[in-house]
């Protein structure tokens, strides 16, 4: 048996000095704005893992109004969603993502971020595929006022 997710996710972009996309560290003149550690693309995974087994969002297991979630590693955010999905009994096929950003250039670093995301997920790097879009000058990805992120992942039950 085989369940899809499909999660999405976007921060401001604002004064700072990088963003971390995919869990992986990338120099920038800017910064994403947000409550944890505004990780765009693990966060829209977290949703899609939680909304292909039906077991909740990232919202309601981690929200903005609970200190204890300011600055968070999204990594663990990741992880405690996947462990909620396997102790349900489902376990990740494979997941496809895409990142929206004007600048920087996320393809260089689509090898890093394969390999973090797998690493977090405990799968094959082969698992986790990576696009990265800019939003072509216009809009707010475009006029670099956000960013944003996709993911699909196929999970199957467990025998
Ligand atoms: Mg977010």
């Amino acid at each position: 048996m085989f369940r899809i997710g499909l999660g999405h996710d976007s921060h401001r972009l604002g004064p700072g000095d990088g963003l971390v996309i995919g869990g992986v560290s990338i120099p920038h003149h800017r910064a994403a704005i947000g409550h944890s550690d505004a990780d765009v693309l693990l966060h829209a995974i977290t949703d899609a893992l939680l909304g292909a087994a039906a077991l909740g969002d990232i919202g309601e297991m981690f929200p903005d109004t609970d200190p204890a979630n300011q600055g968070r590693d999204s990594a663990d955010m990741l992880r405690r969603a996947l462990d909620r999905v396997s102790a349900a009994g489902w376990r990740i096929v494979n997941l496809d993502c895409v990142i929206f950003a004007q600048r920087p250039k996320i393809l260089p670093h689509r090898p890093a971020i394969r390999r973090r995301i797998a690493e977090i997920l405990g799968i094959d790097e082969a698992a986790v595929w990576l696009k990265a879009k800019t939003g072509e000058g216009v809009g707010p990805i475009g006029e670099e006022l956000a960013v944003g992120a996709e993911c699909v992942v196929l999970i199957e039950r467990q025998s």
